[in-house]
């Protein structure tokens, strides 16, 4: 947004005169106050209104009043306090099915890393070897990023997990230049103690392979690496998000890999091999589908793809 977008402060629109003393310009800086609060506040609704529930995305909570000075705002808040709507107060954590679980989304990629090759590309020790830090995740051929695709899966799903009860931690929220790099995604998860882990992505394959697949820790001891306690549960967990998934997208497993089953089992994914929490990887489609892409950038599908996740991970934990 830019700054000149702003309207202009409500002084300058008045017709208060500069050069009146300041106890014979009270009573006309009352009145514009006055006039000012019931505009702030039809303003308000009008946003309540547009940020209402057809809005696709998650909106920042409006400001009740916008006032561009605080003397403005602390007047109009005291002249407008009895007829202004209580400020949106952040939902007490839901009481549900997963109360007291944690569960863990790790939003694969993140947009900004396409600017930061070097930090990126650094290597990190993954116990199998060592493995560049991070990678910038692929696109639709029009440009729509995978990372930008699975943050927003990401906040979909933690909504629906945390409307159960589940504490949701996500890995990062857009809120970092790049990364985090995948030995820290995984300790995340560990220090978090996480019941379930999910790293959500989309795959850059050729066009014509389409559907979804799910990554299996495969056993490994090597370093800082032993899966053989999370092996078995993320074969559970794999298997319960791949059947809600389906159901709930109506996509097919992967027509390109797992020989139709839509699991497949890999040992050189730092994320998997450092975790010691169960924790898969989804692959959501293929962006460089066409007709994968189409649903992979439609937030209604998005919204599909979230519950399919957030039901397998309820199953995997007995909600
Ligand atoms: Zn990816």
């Amino acid at each position: 947004m830019r700054y000149d977008d702003s309207p202009p402060p409500p002084e300058s629109a008045s017709s208060i005169s500069p050069d009146r003393p300041w106890f014979a310009r009270r009573p006309a800086l009352a009145v514009a106050l006055a006039a000012l609060a019931p505009t702030c506040l039809a303003g308000w609704v009008l946003t309540q209104v547009l940020a209402g529930p057809g809005s696709d995305a998650p909106q920042p909570a409006a400001a009740p009043l916008a006032a561009s000075s605080p003397a403005a705002a602390a007047d109009a808040k005291s002249s407008a306090a009895a007829s202004t709507p209580p400020a949106p107060q952040p939902a007490a954590p839901a009481k549900g099915p997963l109360t007291g679980r944690t569960v863990v989304i790790d939003p694969g990629h993140n947009t900004g890393n396409f600017k930061h090759g070097r930090e990126i590309d650094q290597q990190v020790d993954i116990g199998t070897n060592r493995k560049e830090c991070d990678t910038t995740g692929t696109t639709t051929n029009s440009g729509y990023m995978e990372a930008e695709f699975s943050l927003d899966v990401s906040h979909r799903a933690r909504a629906l997990l945390e409307a159960k009860g589940a504490k949701v931690v996500l890995t990062h929220d857009g809120d970092r230049p790049w990364g985090p790099c995948i030995d820290e995604r995984a300790r995340i998860g560990n220090q978090a103690a996480a019941d379930a882990v999910v790293s959500v992505h989309a795959d850059g394959a050729s066009a014509g392979n389409r559907g979804f697949h799910v990554i299996l820790p495969a056993r490994v001891k090597a370093g800082a690496a032993d899966t053989a306690k999370i092996v078995g549960p993320s074969r559970d967990l794999g298997e319960r998000i791949a059947s809600n998934f389906a159901r709930a997208t109506g996509s097919s497993p992967a027509n390109y890999l797992g020989s139709g089953t839509g699991m497949v089992v890999r040992d050189d994914l730092g994320g998997l091999n450092l975790s010691t929490r169960p924790k898969v990887f989804l692959e959501c489609g293929n962006m460089r589908d066409e007709k994968d892409a189409a649903q992979l950038m439609s937030p209604e599908w998005r919204q599909k793809a979230a519950q399919g996740i957030a039901d397998g991970i309820t199953g995997f934990l007995g909600g």
